[in-house]
């Protein structure tokens, strides 16, 4: 799952995607994912992975993964093909979500393309090139669905919604924004719009709005403020300060964000955000071999979960034996969860919960 990171110039990308990099997650583990210079695959904190490898003292602990997939380079006339904006816009195409870093600090030694800081003109920019691209793809396709149309009338919903997607556009705004049936939403994924694909602002503060002002200052509320206008999430970070955690260590990590009074790291919080914003949670392997998150959407059903670790299993599915991480816990191990009768046997319709420990049986 690939995450892309936007923004203009010198708003803090390249910062927070080296703390990203550094972060990084072993690649050894992660056969499945290109590890290319511009992707940071990071771990998707999870403590219940750090239980169960004690409680199976299991060799090895694989946490889920997030890609971030750095797309520096967008500018304003990216649609018009100034620069390599075209080439840019086509990468984004290519991510589930989009992460649009905002400069949300005041810094006099570091200049702004656009000559001072503002966070809704350059959300505007950005996305009015998402939009100036979208526009050129709707067009292209209400021109063939109109012929269809004439001569099938099941194209009628299509065209209606290009027609409203198209005017949408052609006022500037975003289709996040678009209020759409069920329906609608799936006919309008399938358009694999720029401006529909879910997004997180993440507003870059200074050091000090991080620390002393609640990570807050009248930038950040106007980007909250123009969130909620998309459906959109908001992460505040000082990319800065990521970097300086990156550095660092588990337990060091934990004394340095104690020291500065944080919960949590900017990193993590933008990793929740994204697992929310997209509806994901992750199911859990555990055993002496390897302890292990796998992601998967709400909703998942246990064979689909179960292709998540191979198509294989997912093929020959038969059931899921499972419990709960809290029930596991709670009994000490798997084997007297098993005398207590906690283990359930679950078939093909069952839906994978946030935190299930699964085996899967499945016939080779
Ligand atoms: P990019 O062009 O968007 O990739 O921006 P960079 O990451 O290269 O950052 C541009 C400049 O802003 C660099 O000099 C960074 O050190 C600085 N910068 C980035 N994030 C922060 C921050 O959180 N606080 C401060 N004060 N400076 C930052």
């Amino acid at each position: 799952m690939k995450l892309g990171i936007v923004g203009l110039p010198n708003v803090g990308k390249s910062t927070l995607f080296n703390a990203i990099t550094k972060a990084g997650a072993e690649s050894a583990n992660y056969p499945f994912c290109t590890i290319e210079p511009n992707v940071g695959v990071v771990s998707v904190p999870d403590h219940r992975l750090d239980v169960l490898y004690q409680m199976y003292n299991s060799e090895k602990k694989v946490p889920a993964v997030i890609e971030f997939y750095d797309i520096a380079g967008l500018v304003r006339g990216a649609s018009q093909g100034e620069g390599l904006g075209n080439k840019f816009l086509s990468h984004i195409r290519e991510v589930v979500a989009i992460v649009h870093v905002v400069r949300c600090f005041e810094d006099d030694n570091i200049v702004h393309v656009e000559g001072s800081v503002g966070p809704l003109r350059d959300i505007e920019t950005i996305n009015l090139e998402l939009i100036f691209s979208d526009l050129e793809m709707i067009e292209r396709r209400l021109q063939k669905t109109n012929k269809l149309v004439k001569s099938d009338k099941s194209y009628q919903l299509e065209f209606d919604l290009l027609q409203r997607v198209k005017d949408t556009l052609e006022s500037g705004k975003s289709i996040r924004g678009l209020d759409l049936t069920k329906e609608e939403k799936e006919i309008v994924k399938d358009f694999n719009l720029l401006s529909y694909k879910p997004i997180i602002y993440v507003a870059n503060v200074s050091e000090d709005d991080l620390l002393e002002n609640g990570a807050n200052n009248e930038m950040v509320q106007q980007v909250r403020e123009h969130a909620k206008s998309e459906n959109a999430e908001v992460v505040v970070i000082c990319a800065k300060i990521e970097s300086e955690i990156a550095e660092l260590d588990d337990a060091e990590k934990v004394e340095f964000l104690q020291d500065l009074g944080l919960e949590e790291s900017g990193l993590d919080l933008l990793i929740k955000a994204g697992y929310s914003l997209l509806n994901l949670m992750s199911f859990l392997t555990a055993g002496p071999k390897e302890v292990r998150a796998w992601t998967i959407r709400i909703g998942t059903k246990a064979p689909q979960a179960a292709g998540k670790i191979h198509s294989d299993i997912e093929r020959g599915f038969i059931r899921a034996e499972t419990i709960s991480f809290d029930e596991l816990v709670a009994a000490g191990s798997i084997a007297a969860a098993k005398e207590k009768g906690l283990v359930r046997l679950e078939g093909k319709e069952y839906i994978v919960q946030d935190g299930d420990v699964i085996l899967f049986r499945f016939n080779v």
